[in-house]
């Protein structure tokens, strides 16, 4: 953990924002100054970045090279409240954008890749342009990991996915299989049961990381077929997925398995990158926030959505975090200036 040291009396309020950020910062070489940061584009940087603009704190969202998080890969949202008939990840990620821009947030596609969070105003660098705030809302999310295949890529979408709850729904009758040995991959293969004909786990090893509570309710289940000691070779399939090619782990030997489905829970990276530096994580590696609220263990810098989240996942769950750190972040503008100049929360990471 980076050391806390001369820390600045905060300045709230003294710099108005400017109009055009990107280009004014660039051009003139002088830092730009908001009240509020956001890092991260998707459901909880954008609602965050909706609740912040409609309270006037004119934030600017630093949304990443790859805007719109996880969803811009989702082909088809059908549990989000308010599109009954479903909504296109990417189109649903617009819409976010729209509204959020509608209120005068700016949302720049560039990526944050250093911070300076030891002194006030903070500080953070994107694209060679340094940002000033005196909040930070940090909602950079998690990524699935995936098994790295071209064929897996290929078929993402079409078959392939790595969030059971968003697109189970999908396969109604189909035999699905799931890729992985954790809690994650058990517990989405007994959710995947309630549409699937059958649900076969492929782990690569001979015994499960999971718990033991789930390892006996997937063994269990009428609907599963467990293959221990397999891994994936290929997914099968032009446009959509029509079957895996396993390879045994254990021996030489080959299957090919066919369905309709491949999800693959083999672990989530939340996206820590340069915050890590500076900001408290657990064992796995997602930051921490304050039990109650979205604050951090330093004053001032709020964490939203999946990047501390790893039990809903959800992008509903994002956006409410997203717009519960706004909120805890206008509120924590509105008496920053009496507590500034206390290290006292600043202590608990030092
Ligand atoms: P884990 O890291 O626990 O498990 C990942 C699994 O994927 C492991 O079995 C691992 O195999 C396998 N794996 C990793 N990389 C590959 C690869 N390249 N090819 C094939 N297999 C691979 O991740 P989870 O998402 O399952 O869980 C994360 C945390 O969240 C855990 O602490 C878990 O307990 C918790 N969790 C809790 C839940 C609950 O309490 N209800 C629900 C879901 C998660 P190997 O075992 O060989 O390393």
């Amino acid at each position: 953990m980076t050391m806390f040291t001369g820390l600045a009396p905060i300045q709230i309020g003294v710099a108005e924002p400017s109009t055009n950020s990107t280009s004014n910062a660039s051009a003139s070489g002088e830092p730009e100054h908001a009240r509020v940061v956001i890092v991260g584009s998707g459901p909880a940087g954008l609602t965050a970045a909706i609740y912040a603009a409609r309270a006037n704190l004119s934030p600017v969202v630093l949304g990443g090279y790859e805007a719109g998080g996880q969803l811009m890969t989702t082909s088809e949202i059908e549990n989000y409240p308010g599109f009954p008939d479903g909504i296109g990840g990417p189109e649903l990620m617009g819409l976010f954008r729209t509204q959020a821009e509608r209120f005068g947030a700016r949302v720049l596609d560039v990526d944050v890749d250093r911070v300076d969070f030891g002194s006030r105003p903070f500080r953070l660098w994107a694209a060679g342009v340094e940002y000033r705030a005196d909040a930070v809302i940090v909602a950079t999310g998690a990524s699935a990991l995936w098994l790295g295949i071209e064929s897996e890529t290929r078929l993402r979408g079409h078959g392939v996915s790595a969030c059971a709850t968003c697109d189970g729904f999908f396969f109604r009758d189909k035999e699905i299989a799931v890729v992985g040995g954790g809690d994650t991959a058990l517990e989405e293969a007994l959710y995947l049961t309630r549409f699937a004909t059958k649900v076969h786990i492929v782990h690569r090893r001979g015994s499960f990381r999971a718990s033991k509570i789930m390892i006996a309710r997937a063994s269990e289940h009428p609907k599963i077929e467990l293959h221990l000691n397999r891994t994936v070779a290929e997914v099968v399939g032009q446009d959509r997925v029509e079957a895996v090619q396993l390879s045994r782990t254990d021996e030489p030997g080959e299957e090919t398995l066919p369905i309709g489905g491949l999800f693959i829970a083999i672990g989530h990276r939340p996206n820590g990158g340069a915050f890590r530096e500076w900001l408290p994580s657990d064992e796995t590696g997602y930051l921490t926030v304050d039990g109650e609220t979205t604050e951090s263990a330093i004053d001032g810098i709020f964490i939203a959505g999946d990047l501390h989240d790893h039990r809903y996942r959800q992008a509903i769950t994002a956006a409410g975090e997203g717009a519960r750190a706004a909120i805890d972040a206008e509120r924590w503008l509105e008496t920053a200036g009496a507590v500034s100049d206390e290290p006292a929360t600043l202590a608990a990471v030092l």
